[in-house]
């Protein structure tokens, strides 16, 4: 597209009156001064007061932010074991010993913003661009779908040659691929903030989760590290979320980038936001919280010099923080974080990973020696089938059931489910089925003989008797030759 005509759909995109209808008196959620204040108030919270508010998580309370302020500030290392506990407890009772698994699928780089830390930025003349077509996308999710992937998340630059239409289409192609018994049944995205109107064409191809990371919640930070483009704009990313709830997409994704800013900040920003989502939309939060941390990418200098960056026990106290404050919100683990650091972390109270990744354009079928069409470096390289096999030895099934959503249990839906308990009554057993796809059509010996192995304490672990006859009658049929099955 020409320079003029870039310029002139940027200009377009961002509606103010889709922002000002949820501002209250003119004013953000995020107070950046009253949030310094809380963390100083809190700051040295008593162990009584700790452990009232890990009493408090445990019953599956969504916290306020002095509480989650209070935990933030603690130094106390008996303390932080007893919040690891309570981390693993909570993430037991509302998911069981279940992790959601999915692949990242980049489909275009091209991007009219210029975020400081990420090596897609415009600009940013060592990044190799380039945009899927129609064949390669198809080959990108052959290339998944083969090794056993039955969701995902596709990624996009923000640029007029990956708008709405050309998205919604590639959505369609995902979805429209076959391989043998194989094929994609949930995607989600993660896109620049869109309008109402635009969100509603996602709605209607079937997107999954729709996912916007606000990177931080800090104006001062936010407007520094994006000094250029459509995402300068603070508030119409802060409330991109609120639209596609608005739109219909009832399922949405919220994040922040650890290592832009204070972390303790970071992880309040990430409450405010829960708790504007749910005031807005019937107590309903978002689906899920991601909380990567700032990975090197390719000419991408910031990074080095970041003064904020989190290292790995911070970054266990923050996941754990987070755990608490939220107890039925999904948290995701990504690839960005090396195979150690994820085994760390899982127990504290992780509900999805992405596994076998890869974040080149077109990567799952052509090599990326230079990380040239990459936005940053991955820590965990590890092929899916090496990954679900260390998740079964830890004891967790690879669920890749996509069930809950096309049975509409989704939002509000979901988290009843979630608060009266059914999840292990409905998504466990769903889980224990599509991890038996798995072993049986993808998985490597090893794999197999560690995953037979962990259905057989499950479906022993599954709390009502009927519920496991009809899992062993459908365990049977999925061994006869039958895909597909869920409760
Ligand atoms: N371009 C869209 C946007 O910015 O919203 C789509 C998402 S971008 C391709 C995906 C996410 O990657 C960003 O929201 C940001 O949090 C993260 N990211 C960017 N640079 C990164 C880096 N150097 N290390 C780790 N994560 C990074
Ligand atoms: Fe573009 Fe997203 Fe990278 Fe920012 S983070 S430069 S918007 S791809």
């Amino acid at each position: 597209m020409q320079n003029a005509s870039v310029k002139e759909w940027m200009d377009a995109v961002i509606k103010p009156e889709q922002v000002e209808k949820y501002m209250e008196n003119g004013k953000y959620f995020i107070d950046d001064n009253y949030i310094h204040e809380l963390l100083l108030q809190k700051k040295q919270p008593d162990k009584q007061e700790v452990r009232e508010i890990i009493a408090k998580s445990l019953e599956l309370n969504r916290l306020e932010p002095e509480e989650t302020a209070a935990l933030l500030n603690c130094t106390d290392e008996e303390l932080w074991q007893e919040m690891y506990e309570a981390g693993l407890k909570i993430k037991l009772n509302v998911y069981g010993r279940r992790i959601v698994t999915f692949a990242p699928l980049y489909v275009s780089n091209y991007c009219v913003n210029s975020c400081v830390y990420c090596g897609f930025r415009g600009g940013n003349d060592e990044s190799v661009r380039h945009r899927l077509n129609r064949d390669e996308l198809r080959d990108e999710i052959k290339a998944l779908v083969k090794k056993g992937h039955k969701r995902l998340i596709m990624v996009y630059g923000e640029h007029p040659d990956s708008d709405v239409h050309y998205i919604a289409d590639t959505l369609k192609v995902a979805y429209e691929t076959k391989v043998d018994n194989g094929e994609i049944r949930r995607s989600n995205i993660n896109a620049a903030p869109m309008s109402v109107e635009d969100l509603k064409i996602l709605k209607d191809v079937g997107i999954g989760t729709f996912q916007v990371f606000q990177e931080t919640y800090h104006h001062d930070t936010y407007k520094k590290l994006h000094p250029r483009g459509i995402k300068a704009d603070y508030g119409w990313r802060l409330y991109s979320l609120h639209r596609a709830m608005e739109a219909g997409v009832d399922d949405v994704g919220i994040g922040a980038l650890f290592g832009l800013y204070d972390w303790k900040f970071e992880v309040m920003g990430l409450l405010y936001h829960t708790i504007d989502l749910e005031k807005h939309f019937d107590g309903v939060g978002p689906h899920t919280i991601s909380f990567p941390r700032l990975e090197p990418a390719v000419n991408t200098p910031f990074v080095e010099k970041s003064s904020y960056k989190v290292d790995d026990d911070t970054f266990k106290k923050l996941v754990t923080v987070i755990r608490l404050s939220v107890p039925y919100t999904g948290m995701i683990i990504t690839a960005r974080e090396n195979a150690r650091v994820r085994r760390e972390v899982i127990p504290v109270g992780c509900t999805q990973l992405d596994a076998g990744s890869n974040i080149a354009i077109g990567g799952y079928n052509k090599e990326d020696p230079d990380h040239s069409r990459q936005q940053f470096i991955l820590g965990d390289n590890r092929s899916l089938d090496e990954t679900i096999r260390d998740l079964a030895r830890m004891g967790y099934i690879a669920s890749f059931c996509t069930a809950g959503y096309r049975c509409g249990r989704t939002g509000n839906y979901f988290m009843d489910i979630a608060k009266k308990g059914k999840v292990h009554n409905l998504c466990m057993p769903n889980a224990i089925l599509t991890f038996k796809e798995y072993l049986l059509d993808y998985a490597g010996n090893e794999t197999r003989e560690a995953g037979e192995q962990l259905i057989n304490q499950e479906i022993e672990a599954l709390p009502d008797n009927l519920v496991r006859q009809k899992v062993l009658g459908f365990l049977k049929r999925i061994e006869a030759g039958e895909r597909d099955l869920y409760l």
